[in-house]
């Protein structure tokens, strides 16, 4: 039998990562009757996996202005929500090898600083040395790009602490069960269905990551999103010898977190072949050219899925979610030997502990944000295509102003869901 909550809210959240836990946190403290709906727990998916790079550097232009607004946000974040997130803004700095690689940066750096006022330079390589404690003097860098005004934080801590802080202005939660529908009536947004349950709102933000395009398929909007499985792996602490910057290397992204351990991801990830995999992929062949090491085919993944396991990492910051990502051994193994290379000084660390999460990839590899034309009081946030964390708290505002009624404080129109649902 179907249940109707005995409430109306004003907004529904679908999706407790750090986009619908900053939404619901800032729609709540601007008065907003709040209910975020979340399948698993707060930060159990992307949002607690993730690498913790807030980066405005080598970012696609069409989402930069979302970055850079993200940035006043985190600089100012455990004094708005009073609590520690392990912000540091040690600055985010990208490794050249060749000439090829210093041109690519050269041009990124010099629109960024032209266009968008960034403070990114470009560094020598004995600058690069001297600014980064421990990088090996043998290692072949040639320069790098660096950006002092970028920093790092604790994924699963940011999300919670905007789920915290969410609550304390009131928001409810429902957890433990996926939304299962999103109601209209009458052409508008009604309410969303949590298996037997309809919870009613006039306003609903899709905030689900990977979980995302389901659901706005059966709402009737046909997103190509699609989903890699990326590793990450964590050393053992070492407080005593510090590296302030995220540094990317050839490879691999490599950050200290606030014990001193460092993290360390290799660039892309597995594709698992589904059953319906053939059902995006017209929108991924240009993905595919222009970035062919994004994703690497994993063809037996339907197989996989039938073996036995071992049990989850035990050493993990954030609650299991019931994807259960399976970290794959020879990206842990890739990662390992970069930071290595780089960092010989390092080298002892042991790996404590290695988990996968699964990125939400759109085929520009950027993200959909806002409004849907033609269904009133649906809003949208997902498809962060692997660099979701850094602007999350932004997205979150934005779709909080927007289901106020207001406009997006920054520019937001390239990232319309209608360059998909116009072809
Ligand atoms: C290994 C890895 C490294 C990364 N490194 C970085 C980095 O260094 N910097 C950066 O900026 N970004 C990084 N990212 C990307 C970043 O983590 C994501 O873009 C960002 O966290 C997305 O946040 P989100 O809130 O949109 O989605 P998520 O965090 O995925 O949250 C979505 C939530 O929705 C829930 N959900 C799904 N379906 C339903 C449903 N039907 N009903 C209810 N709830 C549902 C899920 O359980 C989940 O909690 C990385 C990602 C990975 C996996």
């Amino acid at each position: 039998m179907e249940a109707t909550s005995d409430r109306n809210w004003d907004l529904i959240v679908i999706g407790g990562g750090i986009v619908g836990c900053s939404a619901a946190y800032y729609a709540a403290k601007n008065g907003m009757r709040v209910l975020l709906v979340e399948r698993d727990a707060p930060a159990s998916a992307q949002s607690g996996r993730n690498l913790g790079f807030v980066r405005q550097q080598n970012r696609d232009f069409r989402e930069l202005a979302l970055m850079i607004g993200a940035m006043p946000i985190w600089e100012g974040l455990e004094a708005e929500l009073g609590r520690q997130v392990g912000w540091q803004q040690g600055g985010n700095l990208s490794l050249a090898f060749s000439e090829a690689d210093l041109v690519a940066r050269r041009a990124w750096q010099k629109r960024a600083t032209e266009e968008f006022g960034l403070d990114t330079r470009m560094l020598s390589a004995a600058e690069t040395l001297a600014l980064v404690p421990h990088l090996a003097a043998d290692c072949d860098v040639v320069g790098a790009m660096y950006t002092p005004s970028d920093g790092k934080a604790e994924p699963a801590r940011a999300t919670r602490a905007f789920f915290d802080a969410a609550l304390e202005n009131g928001a409810a939660f429902a957890f433990g069960e996926p939304a299962t529908g999103i109601e209209f009536s009458a052409g508008r947004v009604s309410g969303v269905q949590v298996r037997d349950r309809l919870y009613r709102a006039d306003v609903v933000i899709t905030a689900a990551g990977a979980g995302s395009a389901a659901l706005l398929r059966k709402a009737g909007l046909n997103l190509p999103q699609e989903f890699i499985r990326a590793t990450v792996a964590r050393t053992a602490a070492r407080p005593q010898q510090r590296i302030p910057a995220c540094v990317s290397g050839q490879l691999a992204g490599i950050r200290q977190d606030v014990n001193g351990a460092y993290l360390m991801s290799v660039a892309g990830g597995e594709y698992d072949l589904r059953f319906d995999s053939w059902r995006h992929m017209r929108w991924y062949g240009e993905t595919r050219k222009s970035n062919p090491d994004a994703a690497r085919l994993d063809y037996l993944a339907p197989l996989k899925r039938l073996l036995p396991r071992k049990a989850a990492s035990p050493l993990a910051d954030f609650p299991p979610s019931r994807d259960r990502p399976r970290a794959e051994a020879f990206r842990v193994d890739q990662a390992r030997q970069e930071f290595s290379r780089l960092f010989p000084a390092l080298a002892d660390l042991e790996i404590e502990t290695s988990w996968a999460g699964i990125i939400d990839v759109m085929p520009d590899v950027i993200p959909v944000l806002g409004t849907v034309e033609g269904m009133s009081g649906l809003l949208v946030g997902t498809g962060f295509s692997g660099h979701g964390f850094g602007p999350g708290p932004m997205a979150g505002k934005v779709l909080s102003e927007l289901a106020s009624g207001r406009k997006s404080p920054v520019d937001i129109s390239s990232l319309s869901t209608l360059r998909f649902v116009k072809r």
